[in-house]
């Protein structure tokens, strides 16, 4: 039974732990848009390019589309037309666009 809760205990402790501190010997990422150094950066991968990122503001700021109608950033799923990206149906009809409907299937 209490073979059950015992921990894994690794033999290999020491090899493990130098390979959590490995961010000691490789440069700390640094967000690309605000010049951060973070260790806990992540990247985002769009049209095949990677970009470093310490927060996710950084990262919608950097690469969020902007509605062509009202200029905000689209966050959500959007919708879009040709070129153009709009936050919502409203904003695509404002500007022209007819047909188009919200492209959110869980919230409709
Ligand atoms: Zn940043
Ligand atoms: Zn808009």
């Amino acid at each position: 039974m209490d073979a059950l809760i015992t921990p894994p205990m690794p033999d290999d402790g020491v090899l493990e732990r130098s390979m959590g501190d490995r961010v000691d010997a490789e440069p700390i990422s640094r967000c690309e848009r605000c010049g951060n150094h973070y260790d806990k950066a992540f990247s985002v991968t769009m049209d095949g390019v990677s970009h470093t990122f310490d927060c996710f503001e950084c990262a919608i700021n950097a690469l969020a589309p902007r509605c062509a109608h009202c200029n905000g950033m689209i966050i959500g799923h959007g919708v879009e037309s040709d070129d153009q990206y709009f936050c919502c149906a409203h904003c695509a009809e404002a500007a022209g666009v007819a047909g188009l409907r919200d492209r959110v299937g869980p919230h409709s």
